[in-house]
Parts: C-alpha cells; sequence; structure tokens
C-alpha cells in the first residue's frame, strides 16, 4: 500500500467529520455512507487528494432524501399528467404538513372514540356538491370506476356506448379496467351515434348499471349524437356518470366541461371524478350521488383497498375548502399579462445574447379535461437545443419543442419564478441556432 493509500480517511472517521452531521440526519447514514465509499474509491484511484474525500462526499450526495425533482412548468398544458397533473395549493402543501404527523384522522377528541375516516374532508366534499345525498373517495378516478363497476355490476352487465369506451392514456382502457371487475360489458349504439333506443333495448333484468363517460381526451365532430344523463335517468336503473375532470359546478371558462352537480341533477345515481385535474387537488377519485347507493359502495370490502390516506384527505379538504388552486389561477391568467411577462423574460436573455423571442402560443388543460379548447397564451421561442440542458438544470424547466423551437409558455409558471427561468437559461448559455418558429 502506497502512503497516500493510506492516507485515505476511514469510513467512520469520514462519517464523524462535523460538515456529516447535518447530512446524515438530513438523508440518512446508509446514503451518506454511499457517498463516502464512492470518494473513497476516487482517492483510492489518485483522482482526488485523500483530505479531499469529506468534500466530494459532499459533493456526490443527493440533493433531498427523494429523488423527484420540482419542475417549472413551461408546457403550456396545465394538467400535464407526466409532471404530476395538479400543483397543490399552498393551504394544500400545509395541510399536508400537519397531517404527516399523528394526526385526529379517525379520532374524535372530545370523546377519545373512533370517529368517521377523513369526515373534514367528506363534509367539504359534500358542502360543495349540495345535490350529493352521499359522498366517498377513493385512490383516483379509475378505483372510483372499479368501486362502482364491483358494487353495482360484478356478474351482471354495464349498459354502455360504443363511442365512450375510451382509452385514457398510457394504455389505461376502460373496458379492460371494468371487465376486471367481473361485469360484463353490453354495447350499445355506434362509435359517433348511440340513442335513448339504443339503451333502452340493452336495459333488462341482467343491468347493473348504465354508464356514461365523458371523453377527456378528443372529441368527435360531424355526425354525432349522444344520450343526455337525463334521458338515461328514465331507463329505471342506477346511471353512474364518469365526468373525468372532477369540476364539481358548471364553470364559464370551461363552458362544454361536464360538472357534478348537472349531472346529479339531472338524474345520475352516481359520478365519478378525479381529485387531480380541474379540481386542481391531489390524486383522488371522488364518488358523489345517492346516499344509498354511496353507502353501498362505502360498505363493498373492496372500499378498503381502496381507501385513500391521511396525506390525501388533508390535501382534498384544504382544496375544497381554501383559497383558489393554482391550475384556475394558471387558467385564468389574461393572455396580455402573460405577453408582457415573456416580453420581459425575452428582453433580458436578449441583453445576455440569447436567442429568444415572444410568440403566440396555445395552452391546453390537458390531463383529461376540456378537449379541443384552446387557451390564448404567449410563450419564449428559443432554439430547440435549449430542451434538453434546461430540463437537466437547476430549476429543471421543461418546455415544448414545437415547428422547431423551444417554446416556453409561462402560463403555469407562477410569475413570482420568472426570474428563476432567466437564471436557467443564461446557466445553459447560448447553444444552437435562431428560433426557426416565426
Ligand atoms: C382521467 C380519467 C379517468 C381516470 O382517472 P384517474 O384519476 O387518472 O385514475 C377516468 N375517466 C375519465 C373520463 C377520465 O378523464
Amino acid at each position: 500500500m502506497t502512503d497516500s493509500r493510506r492516507a485515505i480517511p476511514r469510513t467512520d472517521a469520514v462519517l464523524a467529520d462535523e460538515r456529516m452531521a447535518g447530512p446524515v440526519l438530513r438523508l440518512g447514514r446508509e446514503t451518506v455512507k454511499g457517498a463516502v465509499r464512492q470518494a473513497q474509491d476516487q482517492a483510492r484511484r489518485g483522482d482526488i487528494a485523500p483530505e479531499d474525500v469529506v468534500a466530494a462526499a459532499l459533493a456526490a450526495l443527493p440533493r433531498a432524501a427523494t429523488s423527484l425533482r420540482p419542475v417549472l412548468n413551461a408546457t403550456g398544458v396545465v394538467l400535464h399528467t407526466n409532471l404530476g397533473r395538479a400543483v397543490l395549493s399552498t393551504a394544500a402543501v400545509e395541510a399536508l404538513a400537519t397531517a404527516a404527523g399523528s394526526t385526529d384522522v379517525e379520532l374524535d377528541l372530545a370523546t377519545g372514540r373512533r370517529a368517521r375516516r377523513g369526515r373534514g374532508a367528506l363534509e367539504a366534499l359534500a358542502a360543495a356538491v349540495p345535490a350529493a345525498g352521499g359522498v366517498h373517495v377513493v385512490n383516483n378516478g379509475a378505483a372510483a370506476l372499479v368501486l362502482a363497476a364491483t358494487a353495482l355490476a360484478a356478474g351482471r352487465e354495464i349498459v354502455v356506448s360504443r363511442g365512450e369506451l375510451v382509452e385514457i392514456g398510457d394504455g389505461f382502457r376502460l373496458p379492460d379496467l371494468l371487465e376486471s371487475t367481473g361485469a360484463r360489458l353490453r354495447e350499445v349504439g355506434t362509435t359517433n351515434r348511440t340513442s335513448l333506443d339504443d339503451y333502452a333495448a340493452a336495459v333488462g333484468p341482467q343491468t347493473g348499471m348504465v354508464l356514461k363517460v365523458h371523453p377527456s381526451n378528443f372529441v368527435v365532430t360531424g355526425f354525432t349524437s349522444s344520450v343526455p344523463v337525463a334521458g338515461l335517468a328514465t331507463l329505471g336503473v342506477p346511471v353512474v356518470v364518469d365526468i373525468g375532470s372532477g369540476l364539481l359546478a358548471p364553470d364559464p371558462l370551461l363552458p362544454d366541461e361536464p360538472d357534478a352537480a348537472t349531472a346529479l341533477g339531472a338524474g345520475a345515481a352516481l359520478v365519478t371524478a378525479s381529485g387531480d385535474k380541474l379540481l386542481g387537488g391531489p390524486q383522488a377519485g371522488l364518488l358523489l350521488g345517492e346516499a344509498g347507493v354511496v353507502e353501498r359502495l362505502r360498505r363493498h370490502p373492496l372500499a378498503r383497498a381502496l381507501r385513500v390516506d391521511k396525506l390525501t384527505l388533508a390535501a382534498l379538504e384544504a382544496t375544497l375548502r381554501g383559497p383558489a388552486t393554482p391550475t384556475w389561477e394558471a387558467l385564468r391568467v389574461p393572455a396580455d399579462a402573460l405577453r408582457s411577462r415573456s416580453a420581459h423574460v425575452v428582453a433580458r436573455l436578449q441583453e445576455a445574447g440569447v436567442p429568444a423571442e415572444v410568440v403566440e402560443s396555445a395552452a391546453v388543460v390537458g390531463g383529461g379535461g376540456a378537449p379541443g379548447v384552446e387557451i390564448g397564451s404567449y410563450a419564449v421561442a428559443l432554439p430547440a437545443a435549449y430542451a434538453a440542458p434546461l430540463r437537466l438544470g437547476e430549476p429543471s424547466v421543461v418546455g415544448r419543442v414545437e415547428r422547431g423551437a423551444l417554446l416556453l409558455d409561462l402560463r403555469c409558471v407562477p410569475a413570482d419564478r420568472d426570474d428563476d427561468v432567466v437564471g436557467a437559461v443564461l446557466d445553459v448559455g447560448t447553444v444552437g441556432q435562431e428560433p426557426s418558429c416565426t
């Protein structure tokens, strides 16, 4: 062994260094040990000096105990599934921190007895949709559908229009999900047209439920017809409506988007929806409907397997009771405000020699909401070569490449983060050529 090798500090000595105390607390001893071993190896190879082992280990440590990295969403897609859909409000984030410790999620502090789990979130949901006689929450929209299909139609038939047997994304096909519950699909109508008579001819003693699904990621135009909920409600069997997006009441900004209150008012026995789409909350599956139907679902053994955790309940309640969500703030930012923010960003980038310009952009709701609806927006256009280094930068900025240019649409970037966007681009420096989308 050479002298320099012998001088390599031992693992316990490195871990005992006072600079390591914070990281050990924050990241755990094993993670820090891994970085120390790497640094010792570097020293053994002669890549670093033995006295630099602590510094090298510190530099190699992960920035946090989670490998998930925060991302600035400059895609112009408000609910981007690959970026985790809805951004939680600060009220919901605070609620998460509160619920992270021991909490009275299932205990009545007044009596000391067991209480209904998540009652605060359930009360908030019921208050938001007075037309619902009962409410229940499960893990996601798919779980809500599975619970409804299992409790109402396992071993029986689900009558559903051929035009509504949709694929939601990433290979998630509704018909496969529904059949996995042991229910049989009774398809009626055609891809573009289904009438009330089609449903009426299929409904019989075998019918467990009629299902209406919002085709949330595509639009069929031309010679089309479908049956409104009020029509289906005359068939004499429970009508389940999967509205997808989680819009609880009509909103003039998205006039064609179905909502829970309207579906229930029209006679739906049950509405299912996601918590992390237009509701702007955590991933969750919302079930709203007739008290008896919801109770049947709640008492089904499967309900226990689809139960949400305290964190979801906390964030959901805060979303329902709290201030406007980032989702709706992003949807409502006026295009003019985005144009001037983009112009400011561009001016600062041009000053530094970065070939940037302001362009018009079309933002979308995304994540299974408002298909075909484009929201007028503005973006900072950069050469496409910026895309990869910006994704990997600090902070990570994800835009979208369109017509050979990288567009950074500021609609979903909080206004107080524009400086971070500028900083991230400047960190990349100047790459590629002129933007080519003018
Ligand atoms: C998104 C969506 C689902 C699935 O909901 P998840 O919360 O992603 O499980 C089901 N149906 C419709 C119509 C949807 O838009």
